[in-house]
């Protein structure tokens, strides 16, 4: 990253928020989502397939789904946050067992740091996310200068 430079951007205060659970983590993520269905709802949802599938029928929101997670749902998401269409993460990925598509995870994962997106990985920080003043707001942030990253290796 020290060779990248950073140039500014704004976050809507509309976010598009990616929502995703691995199988076992599912049921904490609807539970969760509904608790905050107020805060969301002010949002636009997206989530990989199976996800969003579930959160439709409990929050009864308009939810945008990929393909399921382990047929190439993450990487769509990955590509839209890459894209800058997508502005905030909430993914309880399982600690406790592996995943056939690992790699997709972490390029999921990979792609959100790059991109300088707000990620939370489980209940608490995704709670202190949707708490921040930042969610109601648009704001600006840091994204890699890709005009000068091209400039540079020419
Ligand atoms: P799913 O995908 O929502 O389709 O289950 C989640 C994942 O495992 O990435």
């Amino acid at each position: 990253m020290s060779r990248i430079s950073f140039t500014t951007a704004t976050l809507p205060a509309r976010k598009r928020i990616a929502l995703v659970a691995h199988d076992h983590c599912k049921q904490y993520l609807l539970d969760w989502s509904e608790r905050q269905r107020d805060r969301l709802a002010r949002h636009h949802l997206l989530a990989t397939g199976t996800t969003g599938q579930l959160l439709g029928q409990r929050l009864q929101l308009p939810i945008e789904s990929m393909i399921s997670g382990p047929l190439g749902g993450d990487q769509q998401l990955g590509a839209r946050i890459a894209e800058r269409r997508v502005d905030m993460l909430v993914f309880f990925w399982d600690p406790f067992e592996p995943q056939p598509h690992d790699p997709d995870i972490k390029a999921l994962l990979r792609v959100a740091a790059v991109w300088n997106i707000p990620v939370a990985c489980n209940e608490s920080s995704a709670d202190y996310l949707l708490a921040s003043t930042l969610m109601e707001q648009a704001h600006d942030y840091r994204i890699p200068d890709y005009d000068s990253y091209l400039q540079g290796r020419r």
